[in-house]
């Protein structure tokens, strides 16, 4: 069982609860002096308001720092065309957002180079897949302090820390081989051809006549069209993203077994219907929660996911089964048949960590 530490939102500011939760548990004990430290964040594509704020990555970058270690942010390039696509374009994104080196006090990398194609093959050791396609950066990396915004997502239902490394590390190689199953269909019944799913689709693969059509060859399955659709006239079929989910587990498992000096640190604010890729952030789902810190990856989402699930649901938010809304916030908002108990204890079933935990309440 592992032990998750939640500290709740304060009249504090979040940077000064964190820097108090990172100096009262010892889970840096471990970081030696000169280690690169990489911290894997999601920097937010531009204009999307909820991503990790710099002022609370700085507190972390001053902590590894104050620890003899060589600390650096970082992330890989997204599958879709947005602003994180490449690695200039990325930067650009990271630095409009406020990741500057004067605001957090360490340099910005993109872990696959400037196409995603840097990448290094990580073994899975015994299990279905053989290895993993993962951002060249990992090779360099000592130490990883796992910094994640915890929200939903529409093909895992949370994103938390375990989507944050399984997909947020792979190359593009590794992203098409994660996203390679999950293609949604439309459902002509329900839609109204209004064009909000084309105008949304990354990559162009949605056309729209009489109903909306999908070119499958094209579409790269990342669900930003399933979100856009306010009608439910795009779905996925449950049993392929349960694919997608799975591989996402094992490239998290990879990312642990070759680093394996990790921390997770989740912060549970700004809770968005879905995830930091969309370019806007319109409402959120519950009232800020606090910020959770842990050394067993599915512990810390476990407990995350647990929380949301218990708080109240704001009015307003985009629930499309009202009636889940305090029970079952995944199923309440996508209206999918996602269970995210299978997903945590597959993931405790590969060896990725603890499914049940014991959350520690420490007010800062
Ligand atoms: S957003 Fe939904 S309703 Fe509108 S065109 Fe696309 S599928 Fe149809
Ligand atoms: S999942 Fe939807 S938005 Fe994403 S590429 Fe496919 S059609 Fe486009």
């Amino acid at each position: 069982m592992g032990d998750v530490i939640f500290a709740p939102v304060s009249d504090k500011s979040p940077p000064e609860v964190i820097k108090s939760l990172i100096k009262a548990e010892d889970y840096l004990g471990d970081v030696k002096k000169g280690d690169y430290a990489g911290i894997k964040l999601h920097v937010g594509e531009l204009g999307n308001k909820s991503h990790i704020k710099p002022e609370i990555v700085k507190v972390i970058v001053a902590e590894l720092k104050r620890r003899g270690a060589k600390p650096f942010l970082f992330d890989c390039n997204s599958l879709y065309r947005g602003k994180r696509w490449n690695a200039v374009d990325h930067h650009e994104n990271a630095y409009k957002n406020g990741f500057t080196y004067e605001v957090v006090g360490a340099p910005f990398m993109v872990g696959d180079g400037i196409r995603g194609m840097d990448e290094t093959d990580v073994e899975i050791k015994d299990l279905r897949y053989e290895s993993a396609h993962l951002g060249k950066i990992i090779e360099d990396i000592d130490y990883l302090f796992v910094l994640t915004h915890f929200k939903f997502h529409e093909l895992f239902g949370y994103g938390g820390a375990i989507k944050n490394i399984g997909m947020g590390m792979a190359s593009r190689r590794g992203k098409l081989f994660l996203h390679s199953d999950i293609k949604p269909d439309i459902l002509a019944s329900k839609c109204t051809a209004c064009g909000a799913c084309a105008v949304t689709c990354p990559i162009n693969a949605i056309t729209v006549g009489e109903v909306a059509n999908i070119d499958k060859d094209t579409c790269i399955g990342c669900g930003m069209c399933v979100v856009a659709c306010k009608y439910g006239a795009i779905e996925f079929e449950w049993s392929n993203t349960r694919e997608c989910v799975i591989k996402t587990l094992h490239y998290a498992k990879a990312v642990i077994g070759k680093i394996k000096r990790c921390v997770y640190l989740n912060v549970l604010t700004d809770i968005t219907p879905h995830c930091d890729c969309y370019g806007y952030t319109k409402d959120f789902v519950v009232e800020d929660i606090g910020f959770l810190y842990s050394n067993d990856i599915v512990s810390i989402d476990a407990a995350s996911a647990d929380l949301v699930d218990k708080a109240e649901p704001l009015e307003g938010s985009r629930f499309k089964r009202k009636e889940l809304a305090k029970t079952d916030k995944v199923k309440a908002i996508f209206d999918i048949d996602m269970n995210m108990d299978e997903f945590f204890e597959t993931a405790q079933k590969i060896g990725l960590g603890s499914r049940s935990y014991n959350l520690v309440e420490k007010k800062f």
